[in-house]
C-alpha cells in the first residue's frame, strides 16, 4: 500500500501486526514508522493519530514508554539474533500506557539470517499487543517468509531524486542481484559522463552500497570506486571508467 492508502487505514484504526516501510530516503522511512506507532497507541477520539491524547503528546515528543527503536550497534553492522530476541522478550511484556506496544526496527534489511528467523518466530506468534515495524531500504533482503506476514507500506521516491543517483541505483542493485546483464545495461549510460558526472555517480554509488549490499559486496565495490577515482583523477575518459567497473563487478569472467 501507498503512504496515503497507509494513513487511511490508520486514521481508521486499523492496525495490523506487523509492516515493512520501504522508500529510498531514511527519514521518509523514520517518519512513516512514527506514524504507524503513533496511530497504534493514541487513545483519542476519532481519526488516529488524534494528535491531542496523552499518548499522541508523548509519542510526538519521543518519550511515550511503549513505543521503541531498535537500531544497529553501529553503522555498517548487522542486527544480530541477539538483538532480536530480546526484542522479543520485551514485546511479550504487557504495554505500561497505551493499549499497543510498538517496536520498530531500523535497517530491518540488515539483520542476517539468524536474526531474521528469530523475528519470524516472533511474527508467527506474534503477543495480541505487539506492533512491529521493520524499516527497509531494500525489502528484498529479508526472506520471504518475513515479508509474507508483514504489510508492506512503499513509499515513492523523493521529488528531486536526479538522474544520477537513479543510475548509481541501477548500478547497485545489478551487481547487489548478481545480474551480469543488467549490470551491462546499468553500466552504458556512464560511457557519456564527464569528469564531473562521474564524480557525482562515483559518490552516488558510495552513499547507496552502503544502504543496501552485504558486507562483502560492500567491500568488493568500494575497492572498484576507489580504482574508479584513481582513473578520473588520471583523466582517462568515461569508456575506460565504465570498462573496469564492468570488468571487476561482473560475477562471470
Ligand atoms: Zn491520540
Amino acid at each position: 500500500m501507498d503512504i496515503s492508502e497507509l494513513q487511511k487505514r490508520l486514521a481508521g484504526r486499523r492496525i495490523f501486526h506487523a509492516y515493512i516501510v520501504t522508500g529510498s530516503d531514511p527519514e521518509d522511512r523514520a517518519r512513516a514508522g512514527a506514524l504507524i506507532a503513533r496511530a497504534a497507541v493514541c487513545s483519542g477520539a476519532g481519526a488516529a493519530p488524534c494528535g491531542t491524547c496523552r499518548d499522541c503528546v508523548k509519542a510526538q515528543k519521543g518519550v511515550h514508554p511503549d513505543i521503541e527503536t531498535v537500531r544497529r550497534e553501529e553503522k555498517g553492522k548487522e542486527h544480530t539474533v541477539d538483538s532480536i530476541r530480546a526484542l522479543r522478550a520485551r514485546a511479550g511484556i504487557m504495554p505500561n500506557e497505551a493499549e499497543k506496544s510498538v517496536h520498530i526496527i531500523e535497517d530491518a534489511d540488515f539483520m542476517n539470517l539468524q536474526a531474521q528467523n528469530a523475528m519470524l518466530k516472533t511474527l508467527e506468534e506474534p503477543p495480541e499487543h505487539a506492533v512491529f515495524v521493520l524499516l527497509a531500504e531494500n525489502p528484498l533482503k529479508l526472506i520471504p517468509t518475513v515479508r509474507s506476514r508483514c504489510e508492506t507500506v512503499t513509499l515513492p521516491p523523493r521529488a528531486g531524486e536526479t538522474e544520477c543517483p537513479e543510475a548509481a541505483e541501477a548500478i547497485i542493485n545489478a551487481f547487489g542481484s548478481g545480474d551480469d546483464l543488467a549490470l551491462v545495461r546499468a553500466l552504458a549510460p556512464v560511457k557519456k559522463l564527464d569528469r564531473a558526472g562521474l564524480a557525482e555517480l562515483i559518490g552516488a554509488m558510495r552513499a547507496r552500497a552502503v544502504r543496501s549490499l552485504g558486507p562483502k559486496e560492500l567491500l568488493k565495490l568500494s575497492d572498484t570506486l576507489d580504482e574508479a577515482e584513481k582513473l578520473c583523477a588520471a583523466n582517462v575518459n568515461a569508456g575506460h571508467v565504465s570498462g573496469l567497473m564492468l570488468g571487476s563487478l561482473c560475477h562471470t569472467k
